[in-house]
């Protein structure tokens, strides 16, 4: 049988490995960190959200369109259901969350038990694991690859598997060199591109840190009129240098995509109040309480400790009562409490991304089989493709799916 070299021990490049291996071929992975699936032992906060639960359709449905079409058959071939029987085949228990995200049962270092079963599976399958082995380079042009760099030594095989990762958490050993590499070698591909990050602003507020706010959606708007560019409903977190939390890693990608272009502006917005109902609101408490403080009002509102600043910056003092209050002020209030600005965005940072987007262009490979269309024995899966899915256990699966599809030789 064909020897398969797979470069990455990760999420994709395990499952790769394991795949070839229980078809029967040698099967040699290579992974540059002293460890397998160092992301994946940090990933879902060290709990690691292996999938999503629901059919392969609701999957499917939460990637961009293009990134859906391509990941459907290996998504079919090898789905959440089949994940999570192999894990618990090696010991791994997992429950579903509410809100669909699948993690192994609450244990200590419940994500690295994760890894530990795809190692074992790969062990047992056959394949030769070597850590700490960085490749250096790849040797060949279209349509063969010949070997690859380890420092001096020169591996050979018949069939190359690429599963290096994305760009983002690089310590984790994910530079993504690789994909200069295949751009280099004609292969078409996107540059990196920051997702599900935080996001800092140009003027933050460190004395907020730690400050949530709930329940209503960011948006993104730019440009001279403000054009409405995005909105994401979700938690944000106030942070040292800016905002982080579910909202603003989905909207992160096209929050630094917008700023690229010219100034952009963040928002938080309540969902639940419009501002003419508040407004009228507002009147009806100055007559019914006209001596109830302006900040009291703001903060049924907004959370206790971003009220006084809030005020003094708006040049409202915080022993300001209703009564007292102008219309101007009124119009302010009811703006701070139903959408609170929060300025400018600055570079959303590629390297604190949970999945960095860009990647091997998909048109270039074929979704059943990760093979590159140029190329006779070079197959890439996992992150190094272009695909980045939402928050959730979508990217792990897409790796694992992926993997297998570049397994199966
Ligand atoms: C903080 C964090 C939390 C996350 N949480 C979740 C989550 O809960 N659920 C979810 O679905 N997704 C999560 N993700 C995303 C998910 O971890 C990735 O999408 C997934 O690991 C990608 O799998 P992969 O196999 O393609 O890459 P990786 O798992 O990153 O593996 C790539 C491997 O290739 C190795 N490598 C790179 N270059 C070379 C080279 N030149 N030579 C040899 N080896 C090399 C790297 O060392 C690495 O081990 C999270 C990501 C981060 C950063």
């Amino acid at each position: 049988m064909a020897k398969v070299i797979v470069v990455g021990g990760g999420a994709a490049g395990l499952v790769a490995a394991w795949r070839a291996a229980t078809l029967g071929h040698r099967v040699l992975l290579l992974e540059a960190n002293g460890r397998l699936g160092v992301k994946l032992r940090i990933s879902g906060g060290g709990k690691c959200n292996i999938t999503h639960d629901g059919p392969p359709r609701e999957l499917l449905a939460a990637f961009p369109k293009d990134q859906a079409r391509f990941l459907r058959p290996s998504l079919h071939a090898f789905d959440n259901g089949a994940v999570l029987d192999l894990l618990r085949r090696e010991g791994v228990e997992t429950y579903a969350r509410d809100n669909g995200r699948v993690f192994p049962q609450d244990r200590p270092g419940s994500a690295g038990l994760v890894v530990t079963a795809f190692e074992q599976l790969a062990r047992r399958a056959g394949v030769e694991l070597r850590t700490g082995a960085r490749v250096s380079a790849l040797k060949g042009r279209a349509p063969r690859l010949e070997g690859l760099l380890l420092d001096q030594e020169r591996i050979h095989g018949e069939t190359f598997i690429l599963a290096t990762g994305g760009a983002s958490y690089p310590e984790t050993g994910t530079r993504g060199e690789v994909l200069g590499w295949l751009r280099e070698l004609g292969v078409p591909v996107h540059p990196w591109f920051p997702a599900l990050a935080p996001i800092p602003l140009s003027r933050p507020r460190p004395a907020w840190e730690g400050v949530a706010l709930r329940g209503g959606e960011l948006r993104l708007s730019a440009g001279a009129g403000g054009r409405r560019l995005g909105a994401f409903g979700g938690d944000i977190l106030f942070t040292k240098s800016g905002i982080s939390g579910p909202a603003v890693l989905e909207l992160s990608q096209a929050t630094e995509r917008a700023r690229r272009g010219g100034p952009a502006w963040l928002t938080y917005a309540s969902v639940m109040e419009l501002p003419e109902a508040l407004d009228a609101a507002l009147q009806s408490e100055q007559r019914a309480n006209p001596r109830l403080l302006a900040a009291t009002w703001l903060q049924r509102h907004l959370p206790e400790r971003l009220v006084e600043p809030l005020l003094q910056e708006a040049g409202l003092g915080s022993a300001l009562m209703l009564k007292d209050l102008p219309r101007p002020g009124r119009r302010t209030l009811v703006g701070l409490a139903t959408a609170l600005p929060l300025g400018e965005p600055q570079a959303v940072p590629l390297a604190r991304g949970e999945v960095a987007a860009g990647g091997v262009e998909l048109t270039a490979v074929d979704p059943r089989t990760m093979a590159l269309r140029d190329w006779e024995n070079l197959r890439v899966c996992g992150e190094l493709l272009d695909i980045d899915g939402p928050v959730g256990g979508y990217n792990l699966q897409a790796a694992f799916s992926t993997g297998y599809a570049a397994g199966t030789i």
